[in-house]
Order: structure tokens, then sequence, then C-alpha cells
């Protein structure tokens, strides 16, 4: 599998897959679940919607997977990172977690390439260097026939330098 960094929007990747770091309402949010559900548009809240009437909130660490609308992707898969509260252990877990399942979800879906924002780091204040950590570290773990790339799309030069950093250390 391969490991890129690219930095900007991820509603403008190239990807079959879009990973949203959503909230567990899956109604839509601020920060990259914004972007996505705007640029996305109205189809995308729709498949939420029917989600949810399903099976009730997204828990914290799982992923469900809708249309992508009128993104280039195929579909978004959402998952529901942890809100930072100091319990290092725990909010790990959980942020591993988010990273397999949507890895794993993604696999059964056979998609070739999938674009990952840098969940929990925004308004979940998760710290970034920790979460970056875990991030790439789930995705080398990760052995898979079917996905090829994976894009770690960083929107702020913090998170920008801690992948790099992570990136450059081995491959
Ligand atoms: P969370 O609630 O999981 O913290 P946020 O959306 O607040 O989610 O932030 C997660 C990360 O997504 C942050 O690092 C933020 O800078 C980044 N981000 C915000 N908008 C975009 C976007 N359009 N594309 C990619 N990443 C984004």
């Amino acid at each position: 599998m391969k490991i890129e960094l690219t930095k900007g929007d991820i509603t403008k990747i190239e990807a079959d897959v879009i990973v949203n770091a959503a909230n567990s309402s899956l109604l839509g949010g601020g920060g990259v679940d914004g972007a996505i559900h705007r640029v996305g548009g109205k189809s995308i809240l729709e498949d939420c919607i029917k989600i949810r009437n399903k099976q009730g909130k997204c828990k914290t660490g799982e992923a469900v997977v809708t249309t992508a609308g009128n993104l280039s992707a195929q579909y978004v898969i959402h998952t529901v990172g942890p809100i930072w509260n100091g319990d290092e252990e725990r909010c790990s877990q959980l942020l591993a977690n988010c990273y397999k399942n949507s890895l794993k979800l993604a696999e059964s879906l056979e998609m070739k390439v999938i674009a990952f924002p840098n969940i929990s780091t925004g308004v979940y204040r998760f710290p970034k260097a920790l979460a970056g950590t875990i991030a790439v570290e789930m995705v080398r773990d990760f052995k898979s026939d079917i996905i090829e790339k994976v894009i770690f799309v960083c929107f702020d030069d913090e998170n920008e330098e801690i992948y790099k950093d992570l990136l450059k250390n081995k491959d």
C-alpha cells in the first residue's frame, strides 16, 4: 500500500473514497464535515439520515458509508473521532479504530484509493502529533491486497509538518 501526503482541501482530492471526520449525529457539522456536505450536496445528508433511522447515532471509532454526491469520489466514509479529554489510552484506541474501521470498510467496497483527513485534530482537540503517529501506524499496519493507495490530506501547516516527518522516518 502506497502512502502519500498532500496539503489542502479533501473535497478536491482524486480518490475512490473520501473519509469524513463526522460527529456521532451524522447530521453534519463544521470543519471538514461541513466542507464535504457543502461540496458533495444533499444526497450525502439524505444517506446519513437513512443510516440514522436504521441504526441510530454512529458510535465513536465506528464508520459508515454513503454516496459521495457531487464529489469525484465514489463513496464517503463517515467515521466519528474521539473528543480529546486527556485520557490518552482510551482516546488513542478510539482514534485507531476510526482508521482501522474506515480501511476495512473501503476494502469491503473494493476501493483502491482512500483519502483521510486528520481526524479529531480540529474542534475535537486531539493532540496533532499523537494523532498523526496513530494514523500512520494504523495505515502501515493494515495489510491489503485491494487498497493500493492511502492519501493523508493535511489542511493546516502543523499537521503537514508532522506527517512529513512521520512519513520520512521509514517506508
Ligand atoms: P474533528 O471534529 O474530528 O476535530 P474537524 O473538521 O474540526 O474535525 O478537524 C479535523 C481536521 O480536518 C483538522 O485538522 C482540520 O484542519 C481539517 N480540515 C478542515 N477542513 C478541511 C478540509 N476542507 N479538507 C481537509 N481537511 C480539513
